[in-house]
């Protein structure tokens, strides 16, 4: 086995992440009895829950191979890797957030994965694998029928590389593709304010499988979290976003008390706990608080949000009447001590009148950790064509695979998307193994 990467070194956008975020099924969910939506763990429910969240846009086949493989995964990773995946916390639902034991700090945002990818590598290379930094493929070498390898780029001139028996392609996602993006995701695009992963997702993968004649999958689908901060104006076929990964920082703007779109209105305001009212303020954070909350971001008119208040209001888009109307209207509220607002009105106790210099506002939106469209594939992971016939030799695995968070999914619920994203990421390339294999007719195990 032979694996290209483009840049110096191995483990792309993967080293920063933390949680392998899944539903259970694994021993130690199983040993702590704990799955989601319910125990005991059974992929048929679990694909209903997802594609209920998807509103039924999902493939079911390839979600049930993914709820049959993950855990599979998980275990597999842990006894035969070298990985260390273990409960956050101590509670049952900690088997659903698993980190690499002793890697995550109160501290640390980035880089949380860097020795996990490290040791991964290592224990690939042991295990035979052939790696090779500094090759950046710049196509797949086709005859019409198959996929016969790859063309590489090494610094020293360009190679064709033969692939024995496939290529499998991931690469990551497009996500800071703004040329990609307006064309397969552009109702999510206008919404994200923020891209957690530079300097990937740059979707030139998957354009190499759609040159070859693959079909694309999960159109208008990210997975995102809230209170991304929009740092600048965009070209409209720029081809790279700014990208910020100090996770904090972007989303140091979670949850604002005050936030008016573009014409006024307040946006809903969810407790990350994702209880939507009454609010709570004491239930521990969830993901899907967080990814619902992207989502009320990015689907308010202009596609931003704003959220509290300074001089220079003019640069973040908004108009003066619409500024120093709605902070008039919610100091009024104060004041009477009862919210205007129709629904899911505040408690008293969140009535502060806007009177004490400094200020300070932001444009929010969807702070974006991977673009979910991407090759359509079949629940082995082989990629399939424009008319649905699996292309010969071509395979892939999350994020250059779409299709794993339905279509029209702009923060991927739940959780970001099933295995949210770095756990994804391990899913399917473990599924991309498996697939290969068992075509293969060999055993998986
Ligand atoms: C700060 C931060 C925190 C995060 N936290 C979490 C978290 O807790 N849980 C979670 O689920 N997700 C998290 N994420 C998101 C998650 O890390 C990513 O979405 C996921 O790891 C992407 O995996 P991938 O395999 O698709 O892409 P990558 O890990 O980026 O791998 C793609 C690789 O392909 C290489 N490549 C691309 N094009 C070519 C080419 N043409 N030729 C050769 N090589 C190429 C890239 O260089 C890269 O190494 C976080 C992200 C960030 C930035």
């Amino acid at each position: 086995m032979l694996m290209l990467e483009r840049t110096g070194e191995t483990g792309g956008n993967s080293k920063h992440s933390s949680v392998f975020s899944n539903f259970g099924g694994h021993r130690q969910a199983e040993s702590a009895q704990w799955a989601y939506p319910s125990y005991p763990y059974d992929p048929n429910n679990i694909v209903e829950y997802v594609l209920d969240c998807q509103q039924m846009t999902g493939d079911p086949d390839l979600l049930y191979a993914m709820a049959v493989e993950g855990p599979r995964c998980i275990d597999w990773m842990n006894d035969k890797a070298g990985a260390r995946w273990v409960p956050m916390n101590p509670s049952p639902a900690g088997n659903g957030l698993l980190e690499w034991e002793g890697m995550s700090t109160p501290t640390n945002g980035i880089n949380v994965n860097l020795i996990p990818l490290q040791l991964l590598e290592q224990a690939a290379r042991d295990a035979g694998v052939d790696i090779r930094v500094n090759h950046d493929v710049q196509t797949l070498v086709y005859d019409g029928n198959e996929v016969l390898g790859v063309k590489v780029e090494t610094g020293d001139g360009e190679h064709f590389i033969r692939a024995n028996r496939a290529v499998v392609l991931t690469a990551g996602g497009m996500e800071v593709n703004r040329a990609m993006m307006s064309k397969y995701s552009a109702t999510c695009l206008q919404g994200i304010a923020n891209i957690a992963t530079p300097p990937n997702g740059t979707g030139e993968c998957i354009r190499m499988g759609q040159g070859v004649g693959a079909d694309l999958a999960g159109y208008d689908s990210t997975g995102a979290f809230d209170g991304g901060v929009w740092w600048r104006e965009y070209d409209e076929y720029e081809t790279m976003m700014q990208t910020h990964i100090n996770k904090d920082g972007n989303q140091a703007l979670r949850q604002p008390w005050l936030r008016i779109n573009r014409d006024g209105q307040r946006v809903p305001y969810l407790s990350t706990s994702s209880t939507s009212y009454p609010y709570s303020t004491d239930a521990p954070p969830s993901s899907a608080g967080l990814c619902d909350t992207a989502a009320v971001e990015m689907s308010q008119a202009g596609g931003k949000t704003f959220c509290c208040f300074d001089s220079k209001f003019e640069q973040l888009g908004l108009e003066k009447g619409t500024f120093v109307n709605n902070v008039t209207k919610w100091n009024d509220a104060c004041d009477l001590g009862i919210d205007y607002a129709q629904t899911y009105k505040y408690p008293t106790e969140w009535l502060f009148r806007i009177d004490e210099p400094p200020y300070y506002g932001a444009a929010l939106g969807g702070h974006v950790f991977g673009s979910k469209t991407g090759l359509r594939v079949t629940p082995q992971m082989q990629v399939l064509s424009i008319d649905g016939k699996p292309i010969k030799g071509l395979y892939a695995g999350w994020h250059t695979a779409g299709g794993s968070s339905g279509d029209g999914n702009p923060s991927g619920k739940p959780l970001t998307g099933m295995y949210a994203d770095l756990g994804l990421a391990f899913v399917g390339g473990y599924m991309v193994a498996g697939g290969i294999l068992a075509q293969d007719g060999r055993n998986t195990e």
